[in-house]
């Protein structure tokens, strides 16, 4: 398929990066206004939105076929015009030794992008407040998480992040980023009513570049899909404005932040960013965010050998967070061809964490997940072959 009706989509810029034409044609990513628009337009009556969003959504039908409260005529009158639910095909599945599965997923455009399953979670975001080991007494619980991608590729260029390597190819649409949770749903044949589902946003792109969408998506996900927003995660680098605009959602999933440097100097390295919203304007943010009723913000801190790793950042991010109701999340460098730092030692990770939790800051160190085929923590690149 030729990707012609899309384009490239500039960083921040919200608009649909396809034409509307090819847009419209999948059901997929419709809220239930626009499902009734659409009904009504083809002269049936507005409960048909109903069985088509419960259809689409909660059931996770991929054919129209499958929709069968609707008419056969009805059916057939959708698909004439080149309606489709437009569910992302599953192109590829790299499995790990851990269990972690990397989707690579395709659109109608052509465009891919990776989604990863990791069952029993990552140990780092329960997504319902509980932590690591938590899950020992719910074993007839299944427990998984889906780290989601928001764009494809990502324009913000963290130096240690495989995904800035593409580059920002363009953004998603509401329908492409709820189908990828219903395509690994499917293929894991889940069901999210028995099955604790958390999902971290936090593959390819970066969400609050692609807020309107990632937005849409999310509600889709609560209202259509049936999912928790407590039991989601977004992650974001630090675009401080849609912070506070996250922070007046009323549905909305619980806020990462990207920490990973302890002062300006080193985040403007290694984040550059961090020259548009310095850590002074970060913190700020995170310290007008309207927590709810037990809930905490994380902050993430990748490990780079002998960049951001010694005792003075680990006390340095300890006046950072300070005040702050927050847990922090410490992820040992998941290196890359092309990534130009070395992991960190065991030791100044433990050490790190020991100074955290000293200053009585919660802190854990998150269990890679699928290192050997390139699904860990900014390894999204799109790499067709396992890592030796
Ligand atoms: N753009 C968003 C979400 C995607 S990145 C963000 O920046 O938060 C998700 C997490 O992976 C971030 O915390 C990021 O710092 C981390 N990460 C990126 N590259 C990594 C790498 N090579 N090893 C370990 N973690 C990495």
């Amino acid at each position: 398929m030729s990707g012609a009706g899309c384009q490239p989509v500039p960083p921040g810029n919200t608009e649909f990066g396809c034409n509307v034409e090819t847009r419209a044609k999948q059901l997929l990513g419709l809220d239930i206004q626009q499902l009734t628009d659409m009904v009504e337009d083809f002269g049936q009556p507005p409960y048909r939105a109903r069985q088509l969003f419960d259809a689409i959504y909660r059931r996770r039908v991929i054919q129209l076929e499958g929709v069968t409260p609707l008419p056969a005529s009805f059916r057939k009158l959708l698909s004439d015009n080149g309606r489709e639910v437009g569910a992302p095909d599953v192109e590829r599945r790299f499995v790990s030794s851990d269990g972690t599965v990397r989707y690579l997923l395709s659109f109608r455009d052509g465009q891919s992008v990776e989604t990863v399953w990791m069952p029993e979670g990552d140990q780092g975001e329960a997504g319902d407040g509980s932590e690591a080991g938590d899950e020992e007494q719910s074993r007839e619980w299944r427990r998984a998480t889906i780290c989601v991608s928001s764009q494809v590729g990502c324009a913000v260029d963290c130096q240690f992040c495989m995904t800035a390597l593409l580059g920002l190819q363009r953004n998603m649409q509401p329908g492409e980023i709820v189908g990828q949770i219903i395509a690994v749903l499917n293929d894991q044949r889940v069901e999210p009513g028995n099955d604790r589902i958390n999902l971290v946003f936090m593959g390819q792109g970066e969400p609050f570049l692609n807020y309107e969408n990632f937005m849409a998506a999310v509600r889709l996900l609560v209202e259509g899909v049936g999912l928790s927003p407590s039991r989601m995660t977004v992650s974001t680098a630090g675009i401080v404005p849609r912070i506070y605009d996250f922070g007046q959602e009323r549905i909305r999933p619980k806020l990462a932040i990207s920490l990973n440097a302890s002062n300006d100097g080193l985040r403007d390295r290694l984040m550059p960013i961090n020259r548009k919203w310095n850590l002074e304007k970060l913190m700020g943010a995170a310290r007008d965010f309207p927590l709810r009723a037990r809930e905490r913000l994380t902050f993430e801190y990748v490990l780079l050998r002998d960049v951001n790793d010694a005792v003075q950042n680990a006390r340095e991010v300890v006046e950072l967070v300070r005040g702050i109701r927050c847990k922090v999340n410490l992820i040992a460098l998941n290196p890359g061809p092309d990534i130009p730092f070395e992991m960190p030692e065991e030791q100044r990770v433990l050490a790190f964490q020991e100074i955290l939790m000293g200053a009585g800051i919660a802190a854990f160190v998150r269990r890679p997940r699928g290192r050997d085929i390139y699904a860990a923590c900014g390894q999204l690149r799109k790499a067709a072959l396992k890592a030796p």
